[in-house]
């Protein structure tokens, strides 16, 4: 095992975020700090595995309070910053965009500022292991025809609010290494699906929504195509790279998955047939199409072949074994869920819409 490292991970309460902390926790030495604002996507229960470990702490900060990010840099340390922290919904990007623009643009922001004191500069560092990690994702790159994949040098051209305003701090984050010498990562991952997935995103929404018979939302036509990845499988990549990858550079994640909107659900509902069979008939019979998200993308899809060949990454899962596994941990889990859906969860009522 590698030497043990102090991990800054903002973020860590969400669904990738608390993924990764599992991982690290679980699979390595390293200590972890969490630094999160727990906004409604953030939930304390996705830390409940490692929340007795000494080498697992949490700090309830927003990113954007600079003052309360030196604390953290001051007394944490770290020796990486994995940054995760975001507005990270698209449908909720295009209800209400400054939200995004604030914390994913001017969050970043304010961390870089906090992680370069903490660093140094390029002439006189005053750490000599140190990184930023940013974690981003595919939908910077815009949207594909039928052919082709995003790849590290694939042109930005993000066209919702969510993925201009990851596009803005993917670009604020290079400038910060181009221009001042921090030593940063950057990683694009595809759509992540797996245990603790907030119940609005298109997998878990159609899981719940299928267990209680209720209609299971489909986009459209349920043509558009995403490139799908497992929750832990994303979490490995990360930590790999964190530890592994070369300063200044990007990879891009994926897990050769793509499928159809209607091919995931359609999936979903043979696999609860199996494991669930509901005495009313088929889950299928509930699939429902409604009206299009507004510039909706077509098609993404990632070629992983840098981060594989120069890191010996592959993902572990499938698509069908981690749907299964998915679905299955819904089903075993209903105490995570049945709080958010109920409401009572953070005291909120949430409007919660299929959308991926
Ligand atoms: P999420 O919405 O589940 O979690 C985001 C977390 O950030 C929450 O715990 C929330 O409380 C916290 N947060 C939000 N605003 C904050 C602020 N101002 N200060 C501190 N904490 C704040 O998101 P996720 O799906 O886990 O995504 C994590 C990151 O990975 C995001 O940056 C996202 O853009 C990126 N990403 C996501 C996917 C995906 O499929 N979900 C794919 C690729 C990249």
């Amino acid at each position: 095992a590698s030497e043990p490292l102090r991990f800054l991970v903002t973020g860590g309460a969400g669904f990738i975020g608390s993924a990764l902390v599992r991982h690290l926790i679980a699979q390595t030495r390293h200590e972890v700090l969490v630094v999160d604002a727990l906004t409604y996507a953030g939930n304390i229960a996705n830390l409940t595995p490692v929340a007795d470990d000494p080498r697992y702490r949490f700090r309830q900060a927003d990113i954007r309070d600079g003052d309360a990010m030196e604390k953290a840099f001051a007394e944490f340390d770290p020796d990486i910053v994995m940054h995760l922290a975001a507005e990270s919904h698209v449908d909720r990007s295009i209800d209400g965009p400054m939200d995004f623009i604030d914390t994913n643009i001017v969050g970043t922001a304010v961390l870089l500022q906090a992680a370069l004191r903490h660093y140094g500069t390029l002439a006189e560092p005053r750490r000599t292991r140190f990184r930023f990690h940013h974690i981003s994702t595919d939908e910077v790159f815009g949207s594909l025809g039928a052919t082709g994949h995003f790849s590290e040098s694939t042109p930005y051209d993000p066209r919702s609010p969510y993925s201009a305003s990851k596009a803005g701090s993917d670009h604020l984050v290079r400038a910060w290494h181009h221009t001042y010498g921090l030593p940063i990562l950057l990683t694009n991952c595809s759509n992540n699906y797996g245990p603790y997935h907030f119940p609005e995103k298109l997998i878990p929404l159609v899981i719940l929504n299928a267990i209680e018979g209720k209609p299971l939302p489909v986009y459209g036509k349920g043509e558009n195509i995403r490139d799908w990845l497992y929750v832990e499988d994303h979490a490995r990549a990360l930590a790999l790279v964190a530890e592994s990858g070369r300063p200044g550079e990007t990879y891009a994640i994926g897990g050769h998955n793509e499928r159809r909107n209607i091919d995931v659900v359609e999936t979903i509902c043979a696999i609860l047939d199996r494991v669930r069979p509901d005495p009313q008939g088929p889950h299928g019979r509930l699939i429902t199409f409604v009206a299009d998200r507004p510039g909706h993308d077509a098609r993404y899809a990632i070629d992983a072949a840098k981060i594989e060949s120069e890191l010996g990454w592959q993902p572990a899962e499938s698509f069908e074994t981690g749907l299964e596994k998915t679905v299955r941990w819904y089903l075993d889990n209903e105490d995570w869920w049945s709080a958010i859906r109920s409401g009572h969860y953070r005291g909120e009522r949430l409007g919660l819409h299929g959308r991926s």
